[in-house]
């Protein structure tokens, strides 16, 4: 896990992928939600865009905005 303030990356683009591809929005505020509830908040919310994660992704993703897309979408 790349991100040292414990925001679960993979597990929040899997959600904002299944919102914006499959249509599945409710179902993933559900499951944001629980990340939110989860020791410690593993959401796109408790990103502090430090930045940190940025060089270790393998594929130049642009993680910090798709975090704030992911929070726009799914939190409530
Ligand atoms: S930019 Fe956000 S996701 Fe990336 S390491 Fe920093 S806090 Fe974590």
């Amino acid at each position: 896990m790349p991100c040292p303030h414990g925001v679960n990356i993979p597990q929040n683009f899997l959600l904002l992928n299944r919102a914006k591809f499959l249509g599945a929005v409710s179902y993933a505020r559900t499951r944001f939600a629980g990340l939110r509830r989860r020791s410690g908040d593993a959401s796109a919310l408790a990103c502090k865009r430090c930045g940190q994660c940025l060089p270790k992704c393998p594929n130049d993703v642009p993680i910090i905005s798709q975090l704030q897309e992911t929070a726009r979408l799914l939190a409530r």
